[in-house]
Formats: C-alpha cells, sequence, structure tokens
C-alpha cells in the first residue's frame, strides 16, 4: 500500500518521500488523488506544528531575498523551513512570476530548508488547495516554519491569508503613492508590514515610509484583537533587521497562543476549507453531468442575450442534475 509506506517515510522526514508525496497531492489522475486522500489521513495527527507564514508583495520587492536571509537566520536558531507558493499568474499566462528564475540559491542547497515553486493550475481555488495540502505534508515531514509565498495580484493574498497565522506584506522605500496603490482590503489583511531596501540612500525615506504606514494602519480595522499590526524597516539585501523579523514573529505566536487565536484561527480556516472544497467538488460533478451538459450550451446563450435570467436558469442547471443524479 503505496500511502502507509510514503507516510512512514515522509513522517521519518524524508525528503524524496516529501517530493513524491507532493508530487501525489498535484496530480489530477483519479488514482492519484486517492491515494493522496489516504496519505492525508494518516499525516493528519502529526501536522499542526509549525508557525504559517503568508508572504506577498509586488515582483522586485525583495521576497526572495528576504526569505533567503530570514529562512538562513531561523535553521542557524535550529529550525527547518520550507517554502511554498500560490503563483495564480501561472494559470493565467502560463508562465510563472514566482517560480520561473533561480531563488533562494543558498537556502536550496540547505538540507533543513525545502523550496517548492507554486503548483501549476487551472484555477485559483485549484492552486490554493494543492498549497494547503502540501503545507501539511512538509509539516508532517518536520518543517516547522513554513513560508507561503504569493505577489500583489489581489485575490491570491486573501487566500495565503487563510492559510496561514501571521501574513507580512512587503513594501518599498516611498510612502505616499505607494500607500495609496496598495488596496485597502490587502493592508487589513497583514499583521507586520516590512518595508525592504532600508539601505543606502533610501533609508531616509523608508523611515517616513513607516510613519507613513503607521499612521496609516490607526485607521484599518485590526485583524485580531490581541494583536495591533506593526511596521519595520529593513533591508533584506544587507541583512539589517531580518533578525527582528523573527523576534517579531515569536512575539506574535506567543501573544496569539496564549490567547487561543492561532488555534481558533485554524479551526475556521478548516471550517471554510471544508465548504469550499464541498462547493469545488459538488461543481464539478454537476458539470460533468450529461443531462446539464445538454442544457449548458441554450441557457448560457438564453442568458447572455438576456432572453432568461441567471438565477432561472441555474435553477434548470440544479434541476436537470437532480433529476439524474
Ligand atoms: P522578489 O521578486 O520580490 O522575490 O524580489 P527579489 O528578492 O528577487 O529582489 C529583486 C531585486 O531587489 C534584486 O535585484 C535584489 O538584489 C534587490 N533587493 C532585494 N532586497 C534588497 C534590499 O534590501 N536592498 C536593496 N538595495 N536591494 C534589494
Amino acid at each position: 500500500m503505496i500511502a502507509n509506506e510514503l507516510a512512514e517515510s515522509l513522517l521519518n522526514g524524508d525528503r524524496r518521500a516529501l517530493a513524491k508525496a507532493i508530487t501525489l497531492v498535484e496530480s489530477t489522475n483519479a488514482i492519484h488523488r486517492e491515494q493522496a486522500a489516504q496519505l492525508l489521513d494518516l499525516i493528519m495527527p502529526h501536522t499542526g506544528n509549525s508557525i504559517r507564514l503568508g508572504i506577498s508583495g509586488v515582483p522586485g520587492v525583495g521576497k526572495s531575498t528576504f526569505i533567503e536571509a530570514f529562512g538562513g537566520h531561523v535553521i542557524d536558531q535550529g529550525h527547518k523551513v520550507a517554502v511554498l507558493a500560490v503563483d495564480p499568474t501561472s494559470a493565467v499566462s502560463g508562465g510563472s512570476i514566482l517560480g520561473d528564475k533561480t531563488r533562494m540559491e543558498a537556502l536550496s542547497r540547505n538540507d533543513n530548508a525545502f523550496i517548492r515553486p507554486s503548483p501549476a493550475g487551472q484555477t485559483l481555488g485549484g492552486v490554493t488547495r494543492r498549497t494547503r495540502e502540501t503545507l501539511l505534508l512538509c509539516e508532517a515531514a518536520g518543517f516547522d516554519v513554513i513560508f507561503v509565498e504569493t505577489v500583489g495580484v489581489g485575490q491570491s493574498e486573501t487566500a495565503v491569508a487563510e492559510m496561514t497565522d501571521m501574513f507580512l506584506l512587503m513594501l518599498l522605500p516611498g510612502g505616499g503613492d505607494e500607500l495609496q496603490g496598495i488596496k485597502r482590503g490587502i493592508m487589513e489583511l497583514a499583521d507586520l508590514i516590512l518595508v525592504n531596501k532600508s539601505d543606502g540612500d533610501q533609508q531616509a525615506v523608508a523611515n517616513r515610509t513607516v510613519s507613513d504606514y503607521q499612521m496609516a494602519l490607526h485607521f484599518l480595522h485590526p485583524r485580531s484583537r490581541n494583536w495591533q499590526a506593526r511596521v519595520q524597516a529593513i533591508s533584506a539585501l544587507k541583512n539589517h533587521g531580518v533578525n527582528e523579523v523573527w523576534q517579531t514573529v515569536e512575539e506574535y505566536r506567543e501573544t496569539l497562543g496564549n490567547a487561543g487565536e492561532i488555534e481558533s484561527r485554524r479551526s475556521a480556516q478548516a471550517r471554510a476549507w471544508l465548504w469550499s472544497e464541498t462547493a469545488d467538488a459538488l461543481l464539478t460533478e454537476l458539470k460533468e453531468n450529461q443531462a446539464v451538459k445538454a442544457l449548458v450550451d441554450p441557457l448560457e446563450r438564453d442568458v447572455m442575450q438576456g432572453k432568461t435570467t441567471p438565477t432561472i436558469a441555474a435553477r434548470k442547471l440544479i434541476d436537470a442534475f437532480r433529476k439524474l443524479s
């Protein structure tokens, strides 16, 4: 039985088993999905023992440089770091913002680090599900600091915030314009804002940017009752302020952990995941149903031409599905 053997090797921290397990959860093949489900069931009791960090920022802000410096630091403290990605652009353009270039070279050679590019997916939902499952596999394999990285393109931030414990937003020095360019909703997700590239002649600008964001945060709805979002200036390149980021992460973990908030967030996330899985699975089944297939083209046409309303058309699809399922 493949799932049993894989689970055993995975729990022993075998990297090849981890890579194989991830390939299994990323597969769309029905047999693989069944094996992946068995595997996830087996490893579930051994998951949860990590701090899950989401990180976002526009391409070029310095995410890989930061993760490399930060990862090296926490590995020196005795941790094991996994870096995953949710890259919705790979689905849209075929290329990938996060995955293509050689990134985090030192970290990728470190035995206590595991770096996995974003799964290529049809939809953000598909990519998100596989990344969630991969995160659990990494925990079972003993990784206790897990990054889930995404790019500043909107919806993917929400998806990443909903699978992590703490959300880090990276920005560039240069306040005003930048401040207006960031969507309020994304700022509200942030537990920690990092103003990167605070070095050389940018340092003064970076300090001003920190104050600007500190001010801006006062006008936002806080995400947690137990934590006020912070802003810190760093230079990922020069490794300035990176240790302080880890201190903040540890303080966050302790504060929210003691208040029971990490646990309650994770339970709420798991419940939301249950319902999105249910919705996805039902929709897939509905779309594959023969009676529904026969109705889709004419109904879509009628809706597009304004001959019927989407509500009525949706009801017809569901009625056809119910009769035959
Ligand atoms: P990503 O696209 O967000 O992953 O950004 P990268 O980590 O690839 O960095 C983009 C560019 O910015 C690279 O040329 C880095 O060397 C540079 N960079 C990253 N962090 C810093 C920093 O703290 N200071 C300066 N001056 N440059 C940086």
